[in-house]
């Protein structure tokens, strides 16, 4: 009788489950402009009311998160950068502090190539502001004399809820990493308001939850050289896709091309990659790398992405060779394959 029971409950659980998804197969899509993009958001499986009630909690977040990290404006980081050249203690909060020390531990796994102290060089090469700059780029001597003070993230001391530093050269610009750790906490907040299928993408950077419909979300990489995707991939359960490239953001001047992503090393932007895409399931992790495996180019790629902890990594170099980890071409569909230059290589030593 008991199991008769405990069958007709099962089998009641299992009806309701499939008239949720029967019922309940609303796509709710909408977009937001936020940290200098269009950031779209894609819930399935709401109800229509939850969904908009969702959309504007993140809408909320995402505005507090931008104002807060802009390193350039009024706001909990722009007075970090205000107060660190000081030289002396000052308190910090609990959410920023994390960004601090969350960024410096995958600076340190980068060897450094992921850098946000670099703030300093990036207004140098004036990327610090809204609008694109149209140049001069930086002279030789202003890039030597701040290649001499070596800011990194190891310059800071983080205390309890206090920071300092005694290089007066490090400016924080999360530049490289503050979408994807600002994507993760909007999927904090979408599973804890019990949303289970859902993509939050940021301009082509994206984490995706769940499903649609039980079949896995579609991703298109964009080609760094060409209109439209150069591969698609799958994506299902809990993953992210990030992707830096020199075309995102970048000025002529003169003749040559100067774009957005820095190597700490030479204070000149990164000009052996064209593109890096990265999957992992934490953004904020895959955006960091992204960048790094990008300054790290064609010959450095694999070390750094060993110590950074992530395994599918595509690398598009200048002449347009591509370079997959085995992980990554398990993952992605190349177009015109055939046609291309693919380099598969291992992360094992
Ligand atoms: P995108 O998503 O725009 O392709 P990235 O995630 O690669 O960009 O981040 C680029 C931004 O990060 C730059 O605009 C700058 O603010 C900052 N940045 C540039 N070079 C570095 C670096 N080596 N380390 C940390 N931050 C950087
Ligand atoms: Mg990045």
């Amino acid at each position: 009788m008991l199991k008769k029971f405990i069958l007709a409950i099962l089998l009641i659980g299992l009806l309701s489950a499939c008239e949720k998804i029967a019922e309940n197969n609303t796509v709710f899509e909408e977009q937001m402009f936020v940290m200098g993009t269009i950031v779209n958001v894609t819930l399935y499986g709401e109800e229509e009311k939850k969904s908009q009630k969702v959309f504007h909690n993140l809408l909320k977040d995402f505005k507090y998160m931008q104002a807060a990290w802009n390193p350039w404006k009024k706001g909990s980081l722009g007075r970090i950068n205000s107060l660190l050249p000081h030289g002396e203690d000052f308190s910090i909060g609990p959410a920023l502090k994390d960004i601090i020390v969350t960024s410096a531990e995958l600076s340190e796994q980068s060897e450094g190539l992921f850098n946000p102290a670099i703030g300093q060089l990036i207004k140098l090469w004036q990327f610090n502001k809204d609008e694109l700059p149209a140049g001069p780029p930086p002279s030789e001597a202003q890039i030597k004399n701040w290649l001499t003070q070596q800011a990194s993230m190891t310059d800071l001391e983080v205390g309890e809820l206090s920071l300092k530093t005694n290089n007066p050269a490090v400016i924080l610009d999360f530049g490289a990493f503050a979408k994807g750790y600002a994507v993760d906490k909007a999927i904090e907040y979408l599973l804890l308001a019990g949303v289970e299928n859902a993509i939050i993408n940021a301009g082509g950077d994206l984490r995706a939850i769940g499903s649609k419909n039980g079949k896995p979300w579609v991703i298109g990489i964009r080609d760094p050289r060409a209109d439209g995707v150069i591969a698609v991939a799958e994506i299902q359960g809990d993953e992210s896709v990030f992707t830096s490239g020199d075309y995102e953001r970048f000025y002529d001047y003169q003749g040559k091309r100067y774009h957005h992503i820095l190597d700490p090393r030479t204070g000149y932007p990164a000009m052996e990659t064209t593109s890096v895409t990265v999957l992992h399931k934490k953004a904020a992790v895959a955006d960091a790398a992204a960048t790094a495996l990008f300054v790290a180019g064609p010959n450095d790629w694999t070390r750094i992405a060993r110590k950074m902890g992530v395994d599918k990594v595509m690398l598009i170099d200048k002449q347009g060779k591509i370079y997959l980890t085995p992980e990554m071409q398990k993952r992605i569909r190349l177009q015109n394959e055939e046609k291309r230059d693919i380099s598969v290589v291992s992360l094992d030593k």
